[in-house]
């Protein structure tokens, strides 16, 4: 063969910098443009039937070119978000994201590191990250953690962890199912549902995860939780982990961590902490005594992308047992043995921590967002909003026509339109209706839930472009929404 032979080899990089270079910032502008102007558009809106089409075009065997790429972004895309961007969202409990933080996630994309293992500094950052984690909330130094995808991942490994450290057999060789005895574990009635994911994943059962009473308050009723234990002693299984919850998802309730970690302690239970946004409160001190004992637990998860703001994913899990949570995920295959010198060196290797062997650099939008802005700035958003929740509470409280059906402890307000003459039934229809018509207005985009069976729309408030004002805006049109709604069904 001609060792000239003209070899066609190709490259995913630009042919030409420079237009990459020009769309690039173009990108950029309009990004910016649009994160500064959000405020204009509607929260949310429905996806055309003209435009959903044009996401069932054929497999792109031939490329448009970077530019038309972009142009698709431009059109499909970008004007139909969920709306958690904007000002007026408090749907579920998503972050905002923040725009220093989109470019943070640039440049990440940009070196491409792979946070598996070996010795290079994005690792650095990662290890910093969790430092800085346990720091601020006033976790032991000596744990280990890992930045996850987010909560439902941290409460897995975190929970993983636990079922391994306690069970009374070698669970990685043996199974679950070589237990001598049942395994069970206890929440509360209002416990997230990635929890009973997570025990169905391990292999425990959704049954084993024992759901208990709460008080009107929505905490976890402890006498009861501590006579459900008993109980299943008695009955031959094997109590192993208690669950409590820093901010549950429904109403932003704590549960009483310290008594918790207390009875775990004189019960030789493993105590998790789902703090999934409510962890977050420690940031503050006039709000971390709502949520003193969470550094008591033996595992605790959380999430950056709620009330930390910064774009999803990214979430963390630490472990006070450092040893332990390795020795959950350890492996060292051949092809992943660690050296003492060279790219393979370095340490901690966190694919040893986690399920995840490839694994991004979600944690420099971490690093370079607590730089930028400091945990000081993060502390005075977190008090705004559960400021702002104490107003929207206050204006819900205030209106005949409003019924609020829970306390608002954080940063979570349960409300609904009750005019006067309705049953539940009829006011859970109300109330589901004027939620989708106050979706479809694009005004502003509260979500729900059911509290005692009844329908109750929830602003959960992680938005740091949230004003006072636009509180006002929310109950000015739920009293319109309502009205209306209520003069429908007596017509
Ligand atoms: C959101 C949430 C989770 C799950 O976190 P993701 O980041 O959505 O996976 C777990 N627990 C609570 C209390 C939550 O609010």
């Amino acid at each position: 063969m001609d060792a000239r032979e003209e070899v066609n080899e190709i490259s995913l990089d630009p042919e030409d910098w420079g237009a990459l270079r020009e769309l690039g910032h173009q990108m950029l502008d309009d990004m910016l443009s649009y994160l500064e102007t959000l405020r204009e558009r509607p929260v949310w809106q429905p996806m055309p039937d003209e435009v959903r089409a044009r996401f069932r075009q054929p497999l792109p065997v031939e490329g448009e070119g970077e530019a038309a790429a972009y142009q698709d972004f431009r059109e499909l895309v970008q004007p139909y978000p969920l709306g958690n961007i904007h000002p007026r969202f408090w749907g579920w409990v998503i972050g905002t994201g923040t725009p220093f933080a989109m470019l943070a996630e640039m440049l990440a994309a940009g070196v491409n590191p792979n946070l598996g293992g070996g010795d290079h500094a994005a690792n650095d950052v990662e290890q910093q990250v969790i430092d800085w984690c346990k720091q601020m909330l006033g976790y032991p130094a000596e744990a280990s953690g890992l930045l996850v995808s987010g909560g439902s991942m941290a409460n897995l490994v975190g929970l993983a962890v636990a079922r391994n450290a306690r069970a009374e057999i070698d669970v990685r060789q043996d199974g679950v199912h070589a237990a001598p005895r049942e395994m069970v574990l206890y929440a509360s009635r209002e416990t997230h549902s990635s929890n009973s994911r997570a025990a169905e994943l391990l292999g425990l059962g959704r049954a084993a995860l024992r759901l208990v009473p709460v008080n009107d308050d929505f905490e976890i009723d402890i006498a009861a939780l501590q006579g459900m234990i008993a109980a299943d002693r008695a009955a031959g299984r094997y109590p192993f982990c208690v669950i409590g919850h820093a901010g549950t998802v429904n109403t932003g309730a704590t549960d009483d961590l310290n008594t918790l970690a207390d009875l775990c302690e004189r019960e030789g239970l493993w105590f998790h902490v789902d703090g999934a946004f409510g962890a977050l409160a420690a940031l503050s001190p006039e709000l971390a005594p709502r949520v003193a004992g969470m550094e008591r637990a033996d595992s605790l998860a959380f999430d950056m992308h709620k009330w930390m703001y910064l774009p999803i994913e990214v979430g963390c899990v630490l472990v006070r047992d450092q040893a332990a949570h390795l020795s959950t995920f350890s492996v060292t295959p051949d092809y992943l043995a660690h050296g003492t010198r060279g790219a393979h060196a370095g340490g901690p290797w966190f694919s040893e921590y986690g399920l995840q062997l490839s694994r991004g650099f979600r944690a420099l939008k971490v690093w370079m967002s607590f730089k930028a802005h400091g945990l000081d700035t993060f502390r005075r958003l977190i008090e705004q909003n559960v400021a702002q929740a104490q107003y929207l509470a206050g204006l819900v409280d205030g209106e005949p026509e409003l019924e609020r059906l829970a306390p608002a402890p954080l940063n979570i307000v349960c409300f609904r339109y009750n005019p006067g003459g309705l049953d539940d039934a009829q006011l859970d229809v109300l109330n589901e209706e004027l939620l989708v018509r106050l979706h479809e207005s694009g005004t502003a985009l509260p979500s729900y839930t059911r509290l005692g069976g009844r329908y109750v729309i929830r602003a959960a408030i992680t938005n740091h472009r949230s004003r006072r004002e636009d509180f006002d805006v929310l109950v000015q049109e739920v009293l319109r929404l309502g009205r209306g709604l209520r003069d429908e069904a007596r017509a």
